[in-house]
């Protein structure tokens, strides 16, 4: 099984049960609550995979980095505390997935009821009804913007980890250096920022490469 997979049986649950009625759209929630639960222990599964495969990547990139590092240092990022990172990042991961059937059901509800106040204002419910038998694709859609935000999220709590181990007191902030890069991205490239001091950019707090749909990343900082 995959997200795509999970998101393509949210959306058949909702369409085999969909019948323009309230009564099928509180089936539709129930069953959706069963399914986030039936999913329980393979969400464990597929999250504790992801987080291991971003900690093998992350570990690779570390001693590339560290070649021309002591001895003493290499020692210390090997042996760098990142069980509980490494936790806390499997069980966000679980609420991620556990929630893409949670949030589908609250988005069916909120349709239903658009399209109960356009039958009474008169208007035809087809484009409500449409929408919700859309619902398969926006949750494969929302997974994977989940799954690109994650990935940089992970890679970033690890290199955190990783380099606090070592003494770094912060890194430089680098951007893809493209056309895409955000201006409040971009004007934050080659600045130094203090590990415990990530920037609001946009309203958002946090470091390169842990905000949404952000390509930025740490270009860690020590001395030996
Ligand atoms: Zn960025």
């Amino acid at each position: 099984m995959s997200l795509s997979k999970v998101a393509h049986e949210i959306g058949a649950i909702i369409n085999q049960r969909y019948d323009g009625t309230n009564d099928s759209v509180l089936e539709i929630q129930q069953a959706l609550a069963d399914y986030s639960a039936l999913i329980d222990s393979w969400a464990k599964r597929i999250a504790t995979k992801f987080v291991d495969t971003v900690s093998q990547d992350n570990a690779r990139l570390w001693q590339q980095t560290s070649r021309e590092m002591s001895k003493e240092l290499k020692q210390l990022i090997a042996q760098a505390p990142i069980g509980h990172v490494m936790q806390s990042l499997v069980h966000e991961q679980i609420k991620y997935i556990k929630s893409l059937p949670i949030e589908a059901a609250d988005r069916v509800y909120d349709i239903q009821n658009r399209a109960i106040e356009a039958v009474v204002n008169g208007e035809r419910p087809e484009h409500f009804t449409a929408m919700i038998a859309n619902s398969g694709n926006v949750t494969a859609s929302r997974a994977k913007m989940i799954a690109r935000t994650e990935l940089g999220r992970a890679t970033q709590a690890l290199t955190q980890a990783r380099a606090l181990a070592i003494g770094s007191t912060g890194y430089i902030w680098r951007t893809a250096n493209d056309g895409d890069v955000r201006h409040s991205h971009k004007k934050l490239e080659g600045q130094f920022i203090d590990w415990h001091n990530p920037p609001t950019l946009d309203g958002m707090t946090g470091h390169a490469g842990a905000l949404p749909n952000c390509r930025c990343y740490c270009e860690v900082s020590f001395s030996e």
